[in-house]
């Protein structure tokens, strides 16, 4: 159906080379997606040439769940100090001590702790799955700076205590600014003690020189390749891969875990009902399933409340039934590289070219 050559190209993101346009946060349109993206045609190709991969216990497929911490706490309604002495002079007047003493603690209490790592951590404890958490490493003048990545040293142990993943989650310019990129990542080294460090960039931002930025800053892995407006297959790849470097005509030492499937995909671009969101992910995760992939679905702590707890968990359940094989990224590169499964699958994809 499609030529190798063409295959290729969409696994090396030829089209992402010279876009004719992107979006309005910098990020490459689906509108110039060369190829279906819901169909992991590179994989199918890689599958039909022989090369398949096995994972442990004979699962038929892997998954690895993550979480980009974006914001925790939430500023509550602040009083100002001019409304503060008015509404206390008229409290004194009605002698209203309960009413001031309320108005000084709001005054006093700025933030909550709105949307708790802790409560998704117990989640997938619970299911006995590890997950991989990005902190973000912002300065305070950074946008969407939220939380000091150094005061969460206790939470951050605890995630790590548990067998589970923390990586980076770069800010806004990080995936253009190998300085911004590389002061973050070591903020987060700091505060870890991790040699090998995941990434993925806040708003999926992306383009095909961060690949050079992650190489110099020195990842493990990156898990950003996804579009931010549909769930499926960026370049193609429902595996993951090592990916390829233009410059050095070669490919990259770390791995890029291809982005699979977003809750705010689901809620926030494709404002999907709850029917159609079990409908399109059980289609998505067959997919994936079919060619012995790796389904990588990301899934906010800011999204972790109400009925979409539900419909995580009726996506968990599903793979659960199938047994697939919940592992982490640096778990899921162990597996490949002690199975030579990038070796070989770099292999086939030359014979792509
Ligand atoms: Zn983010």
């Amino acid at each position: 159906m499609f030529s190798d050559r063409f295959l290729w190209e969409v696994f090396s993101l030829q089209c992402e080379r010279d876009p004719m346009h992107l979006d309005i946060h910098g990020r490459f349109p689906i509108s110039e997606a060369t190829h279906p993206v819901s169909v992991p045609i590179v994989s199918i190709r890689l599958n039909e040439l022989g090369w398949k991969p096995t994972y442990p216990k004979g699962a038929p497929y892997a998954v690895v769940v993550s979480h980009d911490i974006d914001f925790i706490y939430h500023k509550d309604q602040e009083i100002g100090p001019r409304e503060l002495i008015i509404s206390t002079l008229k409290n004194v007047l009605r002698a209203d001590l309960k009413k001031i003493k309320h108005e000084y603690n709001r005054l006093n209490t700025k933030v909550v702790n709105r949307w708790p790592v802790e409560r998704l951590m117990h989640y997938f404890q619970s299911k006995d799955i590890p997950t991989t958490y990005y902190f973000m490493c912002l300065d305070p003048s950074d946008q969407d700076y939220n939380y000091d990545i150094e005061m969460l040293k206790p939470l951050i142990t605890q995630i790590l205590d548990a067998g589970n993943e923390v990586g980076l989650h770069g800010g806004h310019t990080a995936y253009k600014s190998a300085s911004d990129f590389i002061q973050q990542l070591s903020r987060l080294k700091k505060v870890t003690e991790l040699e090998k460090v995941g990434y993925r960039n806040h708003y999926l931002k992306f383009n095909l020189d961060s690949f050079e930025i992650m190489r110099e800053a020195g990842i493990s892995t990156d898990s950003t390749l996804g579009f931010a407006d549909i769930v499926g297959f960026r370049n193609g790849m429902a595996h993951p891969f090592r990916p390829y470097n233009y410059r050095q005509n070669s490919f990259y030492d770390f791995v890029e875990i291809p982005l699979i499937m977003m809750d705010q995909t689901f809620y926030k671009y494709m404002n999907l009902s709850q029917f159609d969101i079990r409908k399109l992910s059980n289609k998505i995760i067959d997919r994936v399933s079919e060619v012995s992939g790796t389904l990588s679905l990301l899934w906010h702590n800011t999204t972790f409340q109400g009925e979409k707890v539900q419909d995580l968990d009726y996506m968990i359940e599903r793979m659960r039934d199938d047994g697939a094989w919940f592992c982490t990224p640096n778990e899921l590169v162990e597996w490949y590289e002690k199975n030579d499964l990038f070796s070989t699958q770099m292999e086939y994809l030359q014979k792509l070219r």
